[in-house]
């Protein structure tokens, strides 16, 4: 079947929906047994999706990782409170004192910030890696290395990475390669047909879609999922039912949106490349993009964030850019329905890798599902505002 056949149908099995045409919203803690027989049965079964302890989920959250898991792939998925709270999973389920990881230097920045602190404090080693190493990530492998940890396009500066040939290196060394496909969404990378073994999502940005929640996602291989749900489980990681429910109507028109939110912002970045003030446009789609050729070659398309850069702007100017534009919202995050600018990344002392050293002022757009022509003339103002 075709993914826009899968978006509508996943996760819709009679047993979770009843009647209906979607899963109830299904609160719960305390879960009722009504025989010793059933009580036996469900502390034989509770690892399955059944009724057991609010914890462990209900049919929503029962409902919701099929479907990601069907639309994503893996063996199964969990559900975390946020984007950063499945990063935290993911690497605490895997790692222990004394283990290497390699982590992309590119990652989202709370990625670096719970390396830094968390892991080092508890004596795991992270080396930061170029994310256009490519194979040549076998030379950075020590014999305590457990896991890779990609994430392309990278944070802000968008490079792409060659997942096949760091998952080849990850393979040969029995190393466990994991991805945060947050940009990949579940329609324009995916991680299983390229060798990854773990995939994280903020479901936050666009399985959600509408800016008005907050939740994680890891699907995994079969080999990792016993311990992935374990160690989840011991760390209490759930979420709440009402914010499933909101992923999962994401879910539904998740393919149509990106495909106005991908032909928005490629309208708008082809317009910025007509601009004399504009340098780089760092968009996948765009040969300035480093790993645009991996890009054609791995990914289905882009969506709707990007970056470029000015060849010059103080910081007064870049403050007025930001100030004259009406439709582009300044605010954090990205993939909900609404056009976001943001500017001022300290991207030197982000990294550890010289990449950013010779590069104008770096503004990153979030292209919602406004009009293209109306954002290029919300631009366009601001352009002339610091003429
Ligand atoms: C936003 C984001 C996260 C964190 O998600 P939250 O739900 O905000 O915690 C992680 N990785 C990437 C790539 C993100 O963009």
């Amino acid at each position: 079947m075709k993914k826009d056949t899968k978006i509508v149908h996943a996760g819709r099995d009679k047993k979770w929906t009843g009647q209906a045409v979607n899963p109830p919203v299904y609160h719960a803690s305390t879960i009722l047994f009504d025989t010793v027989k059933d009580l036996k049965f469900a502390l034989k079964n509770f690892k399955n999706k059944i009724m057991f302890y609010g914890r462990r989920g209900t049919p929503t959250h029962f409902a919701f990782r099929d479907a990601m898991t069907e639309l994503e792939g893996g063996h199964d998925c969990l559900v975390y409170p946020s984007g950063i709270a499945a990063v935290s999973a993911a690497l605490l389920s895997f790692l222990r004192s004394g283990d290497h990881l390699l982590m992309v230097d590119t990652c989202y920045g709370p990625t670096r910030a719970f390396c830094n602190k968390m892991l080092k404090k508890m004596g795991i080693e992270t080396t930061y890696y170029d994310p256009m190493i490519g194979d040549g990530i076998k030379d950075l492998i020590k014999d305590n290395t457990k896991v890779i940890f990609t994430e392309s396009p990278g944070s802000i500066t968008m490079e792409i990475q060659d997942i096949p040939a760091i998952s080849k290196v990850a393979k040969k060394n029995d190393i466990i390669l994991m991805i945060d496909n947050t940009y990949g969404n579940l329609v324009n990378f995916n991680p299983y047909d390229h060798g990854v073994d773990l995939s994280i999502q903020a479901a936050t940005k666009y399985i959600v879609g509408h800016s008005d929640a907050m939740l994680g996602t890891i699907t995994c291989t079969e080999k990792l999922w016993p311990q992935l749900q374990d160690y989840s489980y011991y760390m209490g990681q759930t979420a709440a039912p009402d914010d499933i429910n909101l992923a999962m109507r994401g879910i539904r028109t998740i393919k149509t949106r990106i495909k106005q939110h991908e032909n928005s912002a490629l309208k708008v970045a082809k317009w910025l490349e007509t601009r004399d003030e504009v340098d780089l446009i760092l968009h996948p789609a765009f040969k300035d993009c480093p790993g645009h050729e991996i890009w054609k070659r791995d990914f289905n398309g882009s969506n709707g964030l990007f970056s470029f850069t000015l060849k010059q702007g103080s910081e007064k100017e870049i403050s007025t850019f930001l100030d004259t534009l009406n439709l582009f919202k300044m605010g954090f995050s990205w993939g909900g329905f609404e056009s976001l600018a943001m500017s001022f990344y300290d991207l030197k002392a982000e990294r550890d890798l010289p990449l950013w050293d010779d590069y104008g002022p770096l503004i990153r757009l979030h292209i919602g599902l406004e009009d293209a022509d109306d954002l290029i003339a919300d631009l366009e103002k601001a352009f002339d505002a610091i003429k």
